[in-house]
């Protein structure tokens, strides 16, 4: 049987690329550059498997580009930006990677968490930039944690990571919203409070970590409105994807002193990062570092090694989406 014929779009740790080289008729994408929608769309014909990352748009035009690509083996967990819909047409499976990055995805809420509140950005800058003047009592005074209240929109595998590092770690009573409560023994052992509207979450939290997948359901879902009803001087927290937010809604909020802070891993339309928020001190901007640590991006890799070595095979697929 001829190997496999797989794209990777992206440059992977070389740990994975290697193993991929050994069992498959691998082709890298040496420059590690975003590849053109035209590229992607050709690439449809000419591979078995294609394996995008987040900064792919796997959108109907690509996926019509070709009849040859049956799985799409996407590196992350996330997948709005695979049309699901337009792959499952063409009878095209489509897998993630769950689960591996739960942890470093739920360590980076808990850095934003901790820079927002504690305006750790702020203070870098000022010293940096050769002007602190040395410590005294009023110097960038920012907000505890302990006593403080965790609202998670979404409480998920990454929800309630960063739940259990906020309550255990730092002291923090735990709230969140969702479509469902969460199991009993997680909603004992965090003592949660299940919102099952939206706004009575957002009414009652001192922080706001979001947590929900991106796409159709949940774009703009922290609009101006929502955000209005966060308590004033509370901080929200996004490492789940840029379209959940309104970022024009978030900078007024910022600039007004409505919101206290706020940390930003993701963003609409990325690597743009909205302009609004740029000049503001109150926000922490982090370019999508989520899973981006070393054992976890490996782990990445054999997840959706993973699921290509079960397809290969004509076995069921570990983690399929469609
Ligand atoms: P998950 O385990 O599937 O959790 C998602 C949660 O959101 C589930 O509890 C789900 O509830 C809930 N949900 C889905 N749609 C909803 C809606 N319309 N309204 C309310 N709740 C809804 O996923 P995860 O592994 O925690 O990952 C969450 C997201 O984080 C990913 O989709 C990805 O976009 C993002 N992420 C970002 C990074 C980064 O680098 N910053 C890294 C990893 C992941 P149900 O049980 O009802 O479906």
């Amino acid at each position: 049987m001829p190997k496999l014929k797989v794209l990777t779009t992206r440059r992977w740790p070389a740990a994975v690329e290697e193993e991929l080289a050994r069992r498959f008729d691998l082709t890298l994408n040496k420059g590690d550059e975003p590849m053109s929608q035209d590229v992607l769309a050709a690439a449809m014909g000419e591979y078995d498997v294609l394996c995008p990352t987040v900064s792919d748009r796997i959108d109907a035009e690509v996926i019509n580009g070709g009849t040859r690509v049956k799985l799409i083996a996407n590196y992350g967990v996330g997948f709005d930006h695979i049309d699901i819909a337009a792959a499952k047409a063409k009878g095209i499976a489509v897998t993630n990677t769950p689960g591996v990055l739960t942890d470093a995805t739920a360590d980076i809420a808990l850095t934003l968490m901790l820079m927002a509140a504690r305006r750790a950005g702020e203070g870098e800058r000022e010293l940096r930039a050769g002007a602190w003047s040395g410590w005294r009592p009023t110097h960038l005074i920012g907000s505890a944690l302990k006593d403080k209240v965790l609202g998670c929109v979404g409480f998920g595998r990454i929800g309630i990571a960063t739940a259990r590092r906020a309550h255990h770690g730092f002291g923090m009573k735990v709230a969140y919203y969702g479509r469902r409560p969460c199991e009993p023994d997680v909603g004992r052992e965090l003592d949660a409070k299940f919102y099952p509207n939206l706004k009575d979450l957002l009414r009652e939290a001192d922080f706001v970590s979001l947590h929900v997948p991106g796409g159709g359901e949940t774009a703009n879902l922290i609009d101006a409105d929502a955000i209005a009803s966060m308590k004033k001087g509370s901080y929200l927290i996004n490492t789940a994807r840029g379209g959940i937010v309104d970022h024009d809604a978030l900078a007024d909020a910022l600039k007004s002193g409505h919101l206290a802070g706020a940390g930003l891993d993701v963003y609409p339309a990325e690597p743009a990062v909205p302009q609004a928020l740029l000049g503001l001190e109150n926000v922490v901007l982090l370019p999508h570092l989520g899973s981006a640590n070393a054992e976890t991006r490996i782990a990445m890799g054999m997840c959706a090694l993973a699921n290509i070595a079960a397809y290969a095979n004509g076995e069921d697929v570990p983690n399929p989406v469609a």
